[in-house]
């Protein structure tokens, strides 16, 4: 049983400045997968608990979104739009009455924080946990 206590099951480490950006983003181009707390973070921790590659993740405690880049690829791939990849764009839009109670933002960087997330493996496991499997996933080559 899993508990839906518990906000974290995994030992991320914290970089408790949004800036600078954290390994490997300054060398990459990505894009970005916007995902509400739960049950984004969950799905995260899932991906890691199978040895599935997870990056650093933008976390905005206030608005309880995560911002999770991924492959640059990913932005337009058909999975990508559905799941609303956006381009490179870690800000937070979607409460004008906070728009400046952003400050408080942190990175969540896995143990091993040399990889982008895996986008793929992410929009599987949310399609797979939200029962609206479309056909042929695997087609979402943009790894
Ligand atoms: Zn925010």
């Amino acid at each position: 049983m899993r508990s839906t206590n518990s906000v974290t099951k995994y030992p991320w480490w914290f970089q408790l400045a949004e800036k600078p950006l954290p390994e490997p983003l300054p060398q990459r181009e990505w894009a970005v997968l916007p995902l509400r707390f739960q049950p984004g973070l969950a799905e995260l921790e899932a991906l890691l608990h199978d040895g599935v590659a997870v990056g650093p993740v933008l976390c905005c405690p206030r608005h309880r979104w995560l911002y999770v880049p991924v492959a640059p690829e990913c932005l337009h791939s058909p999975v990508g739009e559905r799941l609303g990849v956006r381009g490179r764009d870690l800000s937070c839009p979607f409460d004008t009455r906070h728009r400046a109670g952003c400050d408080d933002r942190l990175w969540l960087l896995p143990a091993d924080p040399r990889y982008l997330t895996d986008f793929p493996a992410l929009a599987d496991r949310m399609y797979r946990v939200r029962r609206s499997a479309p056909p042929r996933l695997a087609a979402a080559a943009c790894a």
